[in-house]
């Protein structure tokens, strides 16, 4: 509930009426919206937005649009994901597009209207008082004088012996990016939501051989038309009442998975890869405690407003819940956010440019645009050879040597190769950065030889020697910072 205590201030430097709102949160802390609070205050961000999926860019353009310092947290999964998406149909404007293309046709947009994006994610908020304060991944203070939070959601896990044992090779949540490594093998997928027929869909047009999709239930819940186009696929087997027990590997990778149904009991269906499709977790636990959710994570809002129960926060997109997952919708959603953080900051607030001109606002550098020490970052090396990966990767005396697989297809591979960047440059002369097309023509088998099935996937050498295998995760450049100043 608001408490206006109803001061209204005009200030020297022009005809403004600033409002001084005290409002209540979530802990019963009182945030005080005193316009003069943002004097000298560093790094200030009039919309600060976290997550870069359709939810974030659309609400980045609405504050964009209407001069607002409007800064994207790009997040760990820049366009959110969408980009895993062979093809979105329902998106007014295009019949059927790619979900990256229109990420970066929407992400284009977004800069034009001059949102700046950084290659960062949030990790904490403090609440307590407003301006609000939001720490990064990256070590950042922002001052958010409005944030939108648009985080989106994580795949969820199924919790089966071997899952964990297995993830990365073999076990994964992205066809889109691993796809390419199973031409001509049969593979799995489990769930019966819309997000198993594009896995399987991409499966089947990466040139798998066949896709045995497990539901639990005796129907799936994907809307029909998806349900028809895997009926149509020869190569695709739908089985039904099927549970998964476990997944089976061979120590290397997996080699397939028991189930169980009613009628059977338990058998096994061999498999070399396994992709879960089984829903989402909201991105939400930086608010726990601090934004009102429900048990699932799921964040409220204030009536039919996108405005969160914190004043001035706003959600949008998948970490709101009853809400038909479409990109359209988020996008939606993302609109509203936008407007609404506009309208509090020059209607309710009543800033004006005369006095914004006055505030210290957050200058550094954007995702794309080059600073003088950027232009020194030297982009990692290609290989494209076993002979070439023989000479800078195993020799003995080759020191420390950081090798990144990706694939083309592999959305969240080209964010990590660009984080990676800056590596070789902070430990200029001590690390070697080198790229590998894990499913390029002359380099395979050099994949193969360290079991890649899953990217990015990072390996960490010293002298020839594998130091590091970071299979089935990325870990964050801090972490790999410390792990290289501990092997110098
Ligand atoms: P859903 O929640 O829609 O479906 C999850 C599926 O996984 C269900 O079939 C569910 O079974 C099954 N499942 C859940 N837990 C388990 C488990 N432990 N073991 C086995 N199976 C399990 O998730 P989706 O990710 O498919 O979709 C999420 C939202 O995103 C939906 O709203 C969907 O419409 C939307 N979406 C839209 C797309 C599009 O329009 N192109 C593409 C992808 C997603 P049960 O039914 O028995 O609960």
């Amino acid at each position: 509930m608001f408490i206006h205590k109803s001061i209204h201030k005009s200030i020297k430097t022009g005809f403004l009426f600033f409002i001084l709102i005290a409002v209540p949160s979530c802990k019963g802390e009182t945030a005080v919206f005193d316009v003069n609070n943002l004097i000298g205050k560093e790094n200030l961000v009039d919309v600060l937005i976290c997550g870069s999926g359709p939810a974030g860019l659309n609400a980045a353009i609405h504050g964009a649009r209407s001069g607002l310092k409007t800064v994207v947290l790009e997040g760990a999964e820049p366009g959110g994901q969408l980009t895993k998406s062979s093809g979105v149909e329902n998106y007014p404007g295009f019949s059927k597009i790619p979900g990256m293309e229109l990420i970066d046709t929407v992400r284009k947009q977004t800069e034009d209207f001059g949102a700046e994006f950084l290659s960062d994610a949030i990790v904490g908020v403090d609440f307590s008082s407003w301006p609000y304060k939001v720490t990064t991944e990256g070590g950042l203070t922002i001052h958010a004088m409005t944030l939108i939070v648009a985080t989106g959601s994580s795949p969820k896990m199924l919790g089966v012996p071997g899952e964990e044992l297995y993830y990365g090779r073999g076990v994964g949540h992205c066809a889109i990016c691993d796809g390419p490594f199973y031409k001509g093998q049969q593979v799995v997928v489990i769930g019966g939501g819309d997000s198993a027929v594009e896995e399987a869909v991409q499966l089947i047009n990466f040139g798998v051989g066949k896709v045995i999709v497990l539901v639990r239930a005796d129907r799936m819940r994907a809307i029909k038309s998806g349900q028809d186009r895997l009926k149509k696929e020869d190569r695709v087997q739908i089985k039904h009442n099927t549970g998964v027990i476990e997944i089976l590997g061979d120590g290397n990778g997996v080699v397939g998975v028991k189930v169980f149904d009613k009628e059977t009991g338990e058998y096994i269906i061999e498999a070399k890869a396994v992709f879960e499709a089984i829903g989402s977790t909201p991105n939400t636990g930086f608010l726990q405690g601090k934004a009102q959710m429900d048990e699932r994570g799921y964040l409220k809002m204030k009536d039919r407003s996108q405005e969160t129960t914190i004043k001035g926060v706003y959600a949008a997109g998948d970490v709101e819940s009853n809400r038909p997952k479409q990109a359209i919708i988020a996008s939606g959603m993302g609109c509203q956010a936008g407007i609404e953080a506009v309208k509090f900051l020059t209607e309710e607030l009543g800033l004006d440019r005369k006095f914004m001109s006055k505030l210290k606002y957050y200058k550094g550098k954007a995702t794309g645009q080059e600073s003088d020490k950027d232009s020194h970052v030297v982009q990692a090396k290609e290989i494209t050879s076993g002979e070439q990966f023989k000479k800078e990767v195993l020799d003995k005396n080759s020191g420390l040597v950081l090798v990144d697989f990706y694939t083309e297809s592999c959305v969240i591979c080209k964010k990590v190769s660009k984080d990676l960047e800056g590596l070789e440059t902070d430990f200029a002369g001590k690390l070697k950065l080198f790229k590998i097309d894990a499913m390029g023509k002359d380099v395979i088998a050099v994949a193969q030889q360290y079991s890649v099935t899953q990217v990015p996937r990072l390996l960490l050498f010293k002298n020839g020697n594998i130091l590091k295998d970071y299979s089935g995760q990325v870990p964050t450049i801090v972490d790999l910072t410390d792990l290289l100043n501990k092997n110098i």
